[in-house]
């Protein structure tokens, strides 16, 4: 294994660009309740479920992911096994595509952070032939 840690390189589902820049996934963000809009950045990197973002998002609140560059939505009709939120969805460069809670302060909220296990292992696996740095 490197020391490095594990960075997930992400594009848009619906246009190609690829979203990840340094440690963050960087994309549009509207807060349901406030009619707020701006960006925020997740970490890209892999279980991590920190953010940053000018925008005021309190905990337990919903946040619904655009991509900046074609402004499509990524939302899923899938919902997080942790707390029912809307989950949304990035393609991964490298092939397959990440699922995340888009519930501020949920554990499915990181990428890769919820997800059956195989699925995980076989994406790792992936991504460690990727030669990237
Ligand atoms: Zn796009
Ligand atoms: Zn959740």
């Amino acid at each position: 294994m490197s020391k490095h840690m594990l960075v997930l390189d992400t594009c848009c589902p619906q246009c190609g660009s690829r979203l990840t820049e340094g440690t963050r996934v960087v994309l549009d963000a509207f807060i349901r309740k406030s009619h707020r809009e701006g960006e925020m950045r997740l970490s890209a990197i892999f279980g991590d479920y920190s953010m940053e973002t000018e925008l005021e998002v309190a905990e337990g609140e919903l946040v619904e992911f655009r991509c900046p560059r074609c402004e499509a939505s990524i939302m899923m009709p899938v919902t997080c096994k942790l707390c029912g939120a809307p989950m949304a969805s990035l393609n991964i460069t490298a092939g397959g595509y990440i699922e995340f809670c888009t519930r501020r302060g949920c554990k499915g909220h990181a990428l890769g952070g919820v997800g059956d296990l195989d699925q995980m292992m076989s994406m790792m696996n992936k991504l460690m032939d990727t030669p990237y740095d």
